[in-house]
């Protein structure tokens, strides 16, 4: 589904060039849940945002779905991360001044989908995730918690292959966490999509199959987890 090859990215300042990631250079398969580790500063932020086609490499290709990111243009860009990807933030992001059904709603405009689909698929994850009674609520109204199954709702409305979270459950206490672990350990296994995660926590990536571990930009192991 992912193949990296040769990813550089470094920053000029001055004439000298601040590497952040160097020879990185992986495949992940579909279906795969990946927890990416190691110290801050190490460049896992940025990795995962070339995945998400947030940010480009220096140098290198990467290919999604066959397609090379690194040459489309950037409609043909955006709609293969509309169509495929779900993006879930550390500090959620959601919109402020949207209610819990219009911030999941807010994809699904994007991409046109069409009333009586978008109210059943805002329906069914609100039922889901059990969060009914909190559709009409703002975002400062719910739990860091609740917020993050908003982010993730959010990110399955427009019904992608792959999850990509930035520390999802890093705002979260132990509970909350567990429980958004728990989630897409689910998703991941009943509904094979596919999941990239930024972690801090050996816990959490107990969750996933596999561990990238990254230090000075540079991919240190690749492990397997083993399951339980
Ligand atoms: P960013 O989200 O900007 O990439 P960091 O990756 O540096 O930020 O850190 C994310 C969160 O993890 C912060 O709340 C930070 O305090 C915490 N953190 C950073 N390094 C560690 C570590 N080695 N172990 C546990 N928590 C950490
Ligand atoms: P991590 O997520 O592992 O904490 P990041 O990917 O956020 O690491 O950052 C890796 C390095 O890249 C850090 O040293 C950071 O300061 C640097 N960096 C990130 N973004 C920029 C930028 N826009 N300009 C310059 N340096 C940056």
């Amino acid at each position: 589904m992912i193949e990296l090859k040769n990813i550089e990215k470094y920053y000029s300042s001055k004439g000298i060039k601040h590497y952040v990631l160097r020879h990185v250079t992986t495949t992940i398969k579909q279906g795969e849940f990946v927890s990416i580790m190691g110290p801050s500063g190490a460049g896992k932020s940025t990795l995962l945002n070339i995945l998400g086609m947030l940010e480009e490499p220096t140098y290198g290709t990467y290919e999604f779905l066959g397609e090379d990111v690194t040459t489309l243009k950037e409609r043909k860009r955006i709609e293969l991360y509309r169509n495929h990807i779900g993006f879930v933030f550390q500090a959620y992001h959601l919109i402020d001044e949207m209610t819990v059904y219009e911030n999941i709603e807010a994809p699904l405009l994007y991409k046109k989908v069409a009333g009586a689909e978008r109210a059943s698929r805002i329906a069914d994850l609100l039922d889901r995730f059990n969060i009914v009674a909190k559709k009409d609520l703002f975002p400062n109204q719910l739990s860091g918690g609740q917020q993050q199954l908003v982010g993730i709702a959010r990110a399955l409305a427009a019904q992608p292959s792959i999850i990509l979270a930035d520390e999802p459950t890093g705002n979260l206490q132990s509970a909350q966490a567990e429980q958004i672990m728990e989630l897409f350990k689910k998703l991941n296994v009943e509904e094979g999509i596919t999941i990239v995660q930024v972690t801090h926590s050996e816990k959490n990536a107990q969750y996933g199959s596999r561990i990238l571990n990254i230090a000075d930009g540079v991919v240190k192991d690749d492990i397997t987890v083993a399951s339980v």
